[in-house]
């Protein structure tokens, strides 16, 4: 088989890449692989030694280890018998990329980067929402919005500047309804 296709999907937390990737996985196929829910499901595995570090990391908006979240896709990769990929909310910082690249870099082959754009103002509107509704996530609230806007801000932010200047980043503006957002994911999708 050859090198796996893989889109990385960014933007600020509540920016609606889990959504779109729905919509992504259900009209083109491919595999959705989460950062965020590869290491919150990895949080809850018994025995896990990862799983104290995990949590701390997530309710302060802090990125974990790009050992363990690199290892955590890389498995979910392999175990998967597609060969097409969005990888969800990572790279989020230099670890991250530097870690991917070194492990993963010459494993796949990276399509494109969606980036999706929306203002913190809306993103945090969302992600509160999505709290006040039962999303059962420990980071779905102002102070951990707060920080994770920072990290995203000052870390991820340069992740995604570095693959915009490799003409890697198809940019998507992202405070639209999610049927309006789908149709300029979806031109970007037909044109790879
Ligand atoms: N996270 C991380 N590395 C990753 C992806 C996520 O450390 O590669 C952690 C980080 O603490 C982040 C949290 O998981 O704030 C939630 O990430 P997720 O992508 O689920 O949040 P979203 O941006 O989709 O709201
Ligand atoms: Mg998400």
């Amino acid at each position: 088989m050859s090198k796996p296709n893989i889109l990385f999907v960014l933007g600020g937390p509540g920016a609606g890449k889990g959504t779109q990737c729905a919509k992504i996985v259900e009209n083109f196929g491919y595999v959705h692989l989460s950062a965020g829910d590869l290491l919150r499901e990895e949080r809850k595995a018994p025995g896990s030694q990862f799983g104290e570090l995990i949590e701390h990391h997530i309710t302060n908006g802090t990125i974990v280890p790009v050992e363990i979240t690199c290892s955590l896709l890389e498995r979910a990769m392999n175990k998967s018998e597609k060969n097409d990929f969005l990888i969800d909310g990572f790279p989020r910082n230099e670890d991250n990329l530097s870690g991917w690249n070194r492990v993963m870099g010459e494993k796949v082959n990276l399509k494109k980067v969606l980036f999706f754009h929306c203002s913190q103002e809306v993103c945090t509107e969302r992600c509160l929402a999505r709290g006040a509704a039962g999303s059962g996530r420990t980071d779905d609230n102002e102070e951990s919005l707060r920080k994770r806007f920072v990290t995203y801000e000052n870390a991820t932010m340069p992740i995604i500047k570095y693959y915009e200047e490799k003409g890697f980043v198809a940019q998507i503006d992202a405070t639209k309804t999610p049927e309006e957002v789908y149709s300029d994911v979806e031109a970007v999708l037909k044109s790879l």
